[in-house]
């Protein structure tokens, strides 16, 4: 047995919305859309929290939270600077512990069961850094203790913002049993709705399904479920890992079969990979397209382009012919996704930027 390790996951609070509000007191208290502006076919990359309240979220198409909240206020995304927040951040996080885990520019994973500072107590350790964050950027972020990182990860959103959520072995069996379903990592909305429709709401309605049933009914998802649900999560936090791939796939909440209602959400897939590339400052070079139907059988099909990209533009671009390549022809679809492969640094790949503004010369001709 090896020792209780000690994990935080650390997360801004409404990072991209916050960091405007910070530089521009006009903002302050406002309801602050970062991301599409509402007369494009952008999504909302973060809001603010007072955009929050009108039932705004992230990859909403920004049209309808323009609907939803006709005062808000939108400003394109400006990733550079939220970058320069990000290296802040985490050069914070370094001066704790070495190993720590980007999942994106805003939110990381630190083990400190050892540690540069020489504390014992991770909960002293997430107190101190709330505080240098605070001091040196003005912005808030909320952090999660724990012994693994699934608990860690859900506890810095339970009490979102400024929070600090603690759950000890001691404590976890409570904690997880009031933990909505769809908090659990793999469940996504049709996930959810399936769990509902059996009576799971929370880890307490969770804990009663057999690993049988849960592999049965969820493949390998399911072991996963079967593990967290009973506090265990075995993941090291890996400051080295590498992504191969960088993808996202979404179950329709209704089959498709007309393809000019698939392109909206091959754009949203392609802007999430887009960002989310660019938050690991990553490039792929392979775009796939995959498709399911509604007999569950499955496709896909890949295009290598001559150059990096992490450009949402391009992506979609991409993905889009590859669409077509499909020739779905009335064919009904139950799910999209969009892939990046062949990934680089986007540090070591200089050439990423001129080649944007090559496909983007193009576009205007
Ligand atoms: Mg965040």
């Amino acid at each position: 047995m090896q020792a209780t390790r000690k994990i935080i996951h650390v997360d801004m609070d409404a990072f991209f919305a916050a960091v405007e509000q910070r530089d521009d007191p006009k903002l302050k208290g406002k309801p602050v859309i970062v991301g599409g502006l509402p007369n494009s076919r952008g999504v909302v990359a973060t809001c603010s929290y007072e955009a929050r309240k009108y039932g705004i979220h992230s990859a909403m198409p920004s049209s309808i939270a323009k609907r939803k909240c006709p005062h808000a206020i939108f400003i394109k995304t400006n990733m550079e600077k939220y970058r320069a927040v990000s290296k802040q951040i985490m050069q914070i996080f370094l001066s704790f512990t070495d190993l720590v885990e980007p999942l994106a520019l805003d939110e990381a994973y630190l083990d400190v069961t050892e540690n540069k500072v020489g504390i014992n107590s991770a909960t002293l350790i997430a107190k101190q850094i709330k505080k240098r964050i605070f001091a040196e950027t003005k912005l808030t972020a909320s952090a999660g203790v724990s012994y693994n990182k699934f608990l860690a990860k859900v506890a810095s959103g339970y009490q979102k913002p400024n929070g600090l959520t603690v759950v000890t072995p001691e404590n976890a069996d409570a904690f997880i049993d009031n933990i909505p379903i769809g908090d659990f990592f793999g469940v996504g909305k049709v996930t959810e709705e399936k769990f509902l429709q059996l009576g799971v709401k929370n880890g307490k309605d969770l804990r009663q399904l057999s690993e049988e049933t849960l592999i049965r009914e969820f493949q390998e998802r399911g072991r996963t479920l079967y593990q967290n649900v009973r506090g265990v999560d075995e993941r090291r936090v890996n400051p080295n890992r590498k992504r191969k791939s960088l993808g996202k796939e979404t179950t329709l909440r209704e089959n498709i079969s007309n393809i000019h209602d698939m392109l909206p959400i091959i754009e949203r897939l392609s802007e999430n990979v887009s960002e989310r590339l660019q938050a690991q400052q990553l490039v792929g070079k392979c775009i796939v397209v995959k498709v399911k139907f509604a007999d569950f059988s499955q496709r896909t099909r890949r295009m290598t382009l001559d150059n990096y990209t992490n450009d949402k533009t391009t992506i979609f671009h991409y993905a889009e012919k590859l669409l077509h390549e499909f020739n779905l022809e009335d064919q009904s679809v139950r799910l999209l996704g969009v892939t990046t492969t062949e990934l680089a640094s986007a540090q070591t790949s200089r050439r990423k930027k001129a080649n944007i503004k090559v496909y983007e010369q193009l576009k205007l001709f």
